[in-house]
């Protein structure tokens, strides 16, 4: 089981009503937060899912709606006692936007890593004492990849699978005479010896199983890519900074995208669920204009800020 929610909805400004832009994902007991606008910790607080475990921060760019919660939000995460490392992902030149921000914070109790990545694939192994990333083992909980977008400043994409591992297959086990205390390291992926003969996990574990993805793209124009890095997600959250057709000038213009737009790229991608988020603070209710993308792609929700729901695997 896999829960989301949805920390803020807004975009530019954050208002009474609606927190910027950023996503809370909890795996394994551990989360992931994606962006983190001026603001964004007091949403988090509402949510009550908690500070201390937010392992990786994914940033999808550095415009202030996205970013300016940093130091805050690990200061807050210093003070609910935080010693293992933090993980800042982000494009191409995010190090010297975080490091900058780092100054305001400069005695936090645990290590932040930033990893710049452009159009990458990051391996990350979930546990009870943090996370490990890149290190290529057969199991992995978690893969981060990427897609560099079109905005007025470099900006990325996210896309998550959460892998599903396949099952142990216990009469192939017994087939190669395999005592039960060697079952565990064949189900974590490891090789074993068995009477002198080397067994593989691939020997004893079923086909693999399809695992859960989830998408997350803000703020972008339409790129050519994007259906087929999104193909397949249980969930796309995409922005609509516009809801009314008549702003696709000024989306444009400002490199964001409307309603319809999103909905294409939902439709183009063939994801299960479209939830939008990124409104304009110009727009007050995101709901009147739903139709325009429900048109194009039937299953779309307007997201609001702390909307939650859990996703499962395809044969949970
Ligand atoms: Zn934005
Ligand atoms: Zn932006």
């Amino acid at each position: 089981m896999i829960d989301i929610a949805l920390v803020g909805t807004g975009g530019n400004m954050p208002m009474p009503n609606r927190f910027l832009a950023s996503m809370l994902i909890r795996y394994k007991g551990r989360k992931i937060l994606v962006d983190c606008g001026e603001g964004t910790q007091v949403s988090l607080r509402l949510l009550k899912w908690g500070f201390k475990s937010i392992d990786i921060i994914c940033i999808t760019h550095g415009h202030g709606d996205h970013i300016l919660g940093l130091p805050g939000l690990l200061s807050t995460m210093g003070n609910s006692g935080r010693e293992e490392p933090v993980y800042i992902i982000g494009p191409k030149g995010i190090g010297q936007i975080v490091k900058g921000l780092l100054i305001a914070v400069p005695y936090l109790p645990y290590d932040v890593f930033l990893v710049e990545a452009r159009e990458t694939s990051l391996a990350v192994n979930l546990s009870d004492q943090g996370i490990e990333i890149d290190k290529g083992e057969l199991h992995r909980d978690l893969i981060i990849s990427t897609l560099e977008l079109d905005h007025s400043a470099p900006c990325i994409g996210y896309s998550f699978y959460m892998p599903r591992r396949p099952r142990f297959n216990v009469e192939k086990a017994l087939s190669y005479g395999l005592p039960k205390k060697l079952w565990k390291a064949l189900q974590r992926g490891e090789n074993v010896v068995h009477d002198g003969q080397l067994i593989s996990p691939l020997m004893v574990l079923d086909q693999a199983r399809k695992g859960v993805k989830i998408s997350y793209i803000t703020d972008t124009r339409p790129v050519e890519k994007m259906a087929a890095f999104v193909w397949d997600s249980q969930l796309l959250i995409c922005e609509g900074t516009y809801g009314d057709e008549d702003d696709i000038n000024k989306a444009i213009e400002n490199k964001h995208m409307t309603f319809s737009e999103a909905a294409s790229i939902a439709h183009e991608g063939k994801v299960g669920e479209l939830i939008l988020t990124h409104f304009s603070p110009a727009m007050d209710n995101p709901e009147e204009f739903i139709c325009n993308a429900k048109s194009i792609f039937a299953n779309t929700l307007i997201g609001y800020d702390r909307y939650t729901t859990s996703l499962k695997f395809p044969d949970e």
